[in-house]
């Protein structure tokens, strides 16, 4: 994972990837401690991203980070 982050122009901040974590971490679709069910990514890297977004259907938890 960290080699694919490497190739992105622009990461998230640690504070921001932190918050977002912190949401998933007590989201009902997280599986297995790492991957969103709902995108199939591992969410680490999924929150590193600035430019994704939570892909809950009903809501976009990450909103509020
Ligand atoms: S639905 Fe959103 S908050 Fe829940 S694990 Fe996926 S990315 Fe994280």
């Amino acid at each position: 994972m960290s080699d694919q982050l490497a190739l992105e122009p622009i990461l998230a901040d640690e504070v921001t990837v932190s918050a977002r974590l912190a949401i998933c971490n007590r989201c009902p679709s997280l599986t297995a401690e790492h991957t969103c069910a709902r995108c199939g990514c591992f969410i680490q890297f999924r929150a590193s991203l600035p430019y994704k977004r939570c892909p809950d259907p009903d809501g976009d938890r990450w909103q509020q980070v």
